[in-house]
């Protein structure tokens, strides 16, 4: 789950981090007050949304010459007159899609001077099973481009989980930043105090980019970007409270809703299995015959009637779904169960498009003459392959 800029900001200053002080936004007749409450001489404003690039991104429908979603101002009267312009307009970046995504909320904050702009994330490393330190001198870029042009700039290093961070690291860091005198001791105290949010918080990431050093030296976290592993959010009730909802995929909210492991992709297959390693041979196979899968779908090993209809209406209101397939295979889960689910949902939103269902495992039997006496337009398939080949063939003719 990831929270917006001022969300981040907000709780990491509550570990201790310099961060400015700024206001959210989420009303234009707000944004003069918020903006007054700000000192001078300059202030930023700032779209939030759940991606990134919004300085270098472009409203659409902008004029000639329009700033993006980071906007400079010198007046508080500025500052009110750039958030009005900003809300409720939809930003693109390079992170958002072409299709953008709208902006509901503003940050206004106490501008800084920049003397230099640096990168830093912590990041669970899944080769060392460790919570990794990520450092750059490059920072306000994309680090995906430093990586690819000049990956020597780059320092990572993993923190042991039995010592946790040690005040060496924070050098190690300080020393690779380029980092001088009093912000060598910044640098150590601020890594150690993301680190224990890191820990603290269940954070999957935390990146800040820029993290800067200011005209009089010091660091400051100018942008953060938190993300949290979701299977911890049970025990992180004031995270889980920042969570806004306008910001996610329609269809993986529904299927949170349900407790389906949903993922939305951009193919034209609509897939429904059980397991997450048969979903994977499932997209892996449909890719194989010719086509592309238009979701990741793991119904759960105990799926009950109700969350196969949830299911298939996830899927079918997909607009970009041409044909679905179902691979189940019974082991705890029956089949009688499934096909009981699938009927159930066609009945209940109608089927447009080609279904093939591939059934195996416990009560495949009953499962089947549910299905074929059901009197619906279904394909029947016998195998893994043959599922893919049909449903492919249907869809592609
Ligand atoms: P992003 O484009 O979504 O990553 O948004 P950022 O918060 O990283 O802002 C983009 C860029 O705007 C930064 O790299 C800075 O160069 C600039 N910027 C942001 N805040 C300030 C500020 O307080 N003062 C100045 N001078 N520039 C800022
Ligand atoms: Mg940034």
């Amino acid at each position: 789950m990831n929270i917006h800029e001022y969300q981040a900001k907000s709780l990491l200053r509550s570990y201790g981090a310099p961060v400015s002080d700024g206001r959210p936004v989420f009303k234009a007749e707000e944004a003069k007050t918020a903006a007054g409450e700000l000192d001078g001489p300059l202030w930023v404003v700032k779209a939030q949304i759940h991606a990134g690039g919004r300085g270098k991104g472009s409203f659409k429908e902008s004029d000639a010459g329009e700033k993006g979603g980071v906007r400079l101002a010198k007046s508080v009267e500025e500052a009110a007159e750039e958030a009005k312009r900003m809300l409720g307009r939809t930003l693109v970046t390079h992170q958002t899609g072409p299709e953008g995504k709208q902006v509901n909320r503003i940050y206004i904050e106490e501008g800084s001077d920049i003397e230099t702009e640096l990168y830093l994330a912590l990041l669970v490393d899944r080769v060392t099973s460790r919570v990794s330190f990520v450092c750059s001198t490059e920072g306000g870029m994309d680090i995906e481009e430093v990586a690819a042009s000049a990956p020597e700039k780059i320092l990572s290093f993993s923190v042991d989980p039995a010592t946790g961070y040690q005040p060496f690291h924070g050098r190690r860091i300080a020393f690779a930043l380029g980092l001088e005198g009093k912000q060598v001791k910044e640098c150590v105290s601020l890594m150690g105090i993301l680190y224990k949010a890191f820990i603290e918080r269940d954070m999957e990431m935390l990146e800040i980019n820029p993290l800067i050093v200011t005209d009089k030296g010091s660091l400051k976290v100018l942008d953060a970007k938190l993300g949290f592993d979701s299977n911890a959010l049970y025990r992180q009730q004031d995270v889980a409270s920042l969570r806004d909802e306008t910001e996610e995929d329609p269809k993986e909210l529904q299927a949170s809703k349900y407790d389906l492991n949903y993922i939305a992709l951009d193919g034209e297959i609509g897939c429904m299995v059980n397991g997450a390693g048969l979903a994977m041979a499932t997209m892996d196979i449909i890719k194989l015959y010719g086509a592309e899968p238009a979701n990741f779908l793991d119904v759960g090993g105990g799926a009950t009637k109700e969350k196969v209809t949830e299911a298939f209406k996830i899927i079918t209101s997909d607009k970009n779904v041409k044909g679905i397939l179902v691979n189940i295979f019974g082991g705890i889960m029956r089949c009688d169960v499934i096909a009981e689910g699938v009927i159930a949902a066609v009945k209940e939103v109608g089927l447009e498009v080609p279904l093939v269902v591939r059934l195996e495992g416990t009560n495949v039997e009953k499962g089947k003459e549910i299905i074929a006496s059901s009197g619906l337009n279904v394909i029947a398939a016998d195998s893994l392959s043959d599922g893919a080949e049909k449903i492919v063939k249907a869809v592609k003719g």
